[in-house]
């Protein structure tokens, strides 16, 4: 196919931080004199020392427990966990059930992209914990007709139908349950350096219903009637603050290691790691593994590795060396290309059309200033817990 990876789309000079690796792909980074980023300053400053690696945290996380046990006595449920089989998602639902003896709905997303090593992985971890798994089936042709819609657009981040459907449904399940904790994966381990906000350009924000709908009704070729939606003020105000369903991460709140996590769930559930973050399903194995750097010069794999780096997991020379080589081989991408195709149902050509058209000037409509704004409040607070630029 012969679409090398760009290293960078940027006019700015090319500058690559001293201590992560994130560089000037991200047009918004800023350097201070040292050349260190400002998300290696503001992880310093801000979260490592709150967080302390998960050190310290015994009595908070006892004291959440016992009011999550509390507030689902005599319901089936105490809390919701959305699992991906991703590995985030499946070491917390070990930890919930195996070591917290919680008792959560557990559900997982098929929107039809799912690796058969994925579901593999849901299945062996579940039936060992003996979890019921909800899987909540997607109507295939209107997630198709979305995913087209998106990449029509000509915007970078392609996975917003799949990402706004699991927001819409842990706010549709804590309202269905009446379940007051919602446990969710994120973990400043992994996942304290986000994506770069430059690398969302045009994008609105994942929970937000108003954009999703906007580009449904301009690209959508069908009826899109099964989907669910939500929007930033159910989700971030309303289900939260009127409803009292709190979301918690309580990943945070203990020790551990991206390496640990993969040995203790490969020992005990012989879980298999996919490779790279994220690579549990088709298409988002697709779009950052090959789309995203062919098409945008944008390597997800630098913040990733820089959360690793950061955090003391990583040498930044075994990130670079990393970073050296491309996502995938030139033969998974041709693989890849094929089966996205053949799972759409379109010609080789009308994707590659999508790959090579102009990037996105479209303008949607979004609820982006209300989320900036909650944003600014909650890192005041001290709830926001990662380092968002
Ligand atoms: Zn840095």
């Amino acid at each position: 196919m012969n679409y090398p990876v760009i290293k960078s789309k940027s006019k700015r000079p090319y500058q690559i931080c001293k201590c992560c690796v994130m560089d000037t792909s991200d047009e918004d980074i800023v350097f201070d004199s040292n050349g260190v980023c400002m998300r290696c300053n503001e992880y310093k400053e801000r979260i490592e020392p709150e967080w302390n690696h998960g050190k310290g945290h015994e009595k908070e996380l006892e004291e959440l427990l016992s009011a999550i046990k509390k507030s689902g006595k005599d319901k089936k449920y105490d809390c919701i966990l959305g699992l991906s089989g991703g590995l985030d998602s499946t070491y917390m639902l070990h930890l919930a059930v195996k070591e917290w003896g919680l008792r959560p709905f557990v559900f997982h997303i098929d929107a039809g992209w799912n690796l058969p090593v994925a579901e593999e992985n849901i299945r062996k971890v579940t039936e060992k914990l003996g979890v019921k798994l909800h899987i909540e089936h997607m109507n295939w042709d209107e997630m198709r007709e979305m995913q087209l819609a998106w990449f029509r657009t000509g915007l970078e981040m392609l996975d917003a139908p799949q990402d706004h459907a699991f927001i819409s449904l842990i706010d549709k399940y804590s309202q269905k349950l009446g379940v007051k904790y919602i446990l969710n994966g994120y973990n400043v381990c992994t996942e304290v350096v986000a994506d770069p906000a430059s690398w969302e350009k045009g994008s609105g924000p994942t929970g937000d219903g108003t954009y999703i709908r906007d580009v449904v009704d301009k690209y959508c070729n069908i009826p899109i009637k099964n989907y669910t939606y939500t929007n930033g003020i159910r989700h971030k105000f309303i289900i939260p603050y009127v409803k009292g369903v709190k979301t918690i991460k309580p990943l945070n709140l203990v020790e551990f290691t991206k390496e640990s996590m993969i040995k203790t769930l490969s020992e005990e559930y012989e879980y298999i790691p996919y490779g790279q973050k994220h690579f549990e399903d088709l298409i988002t194995k697709f779009l950052e593994g090959w789309w995203q750097p062919t098409r945008f010069g944008h390597d997800i794999r630098r913040a990733q590795l820089s959360s690793l780096v950061v955090t003391g997991q990583m040498s930044r020379d075994e990130a670079l060396k990393i970073l050296e080589q491309p996502p995938l081989s030139e033969e998974e991408s041709q693989e890849l290309f094929k089966e996205v195709c053949s799972k759409l149902g379109i010609l080789e050509e009308e994707l590659k059309k999508y790959h090579e058209m102009p990037e996105c000037t479209d303008k949607f409509k979004s609820q982006e200033k209300i989320y900036k704004f909650g944003i600014k409040v909650y890192e005041k607070i001290g709830l926001e817990k990662r380092v968002r630029k």
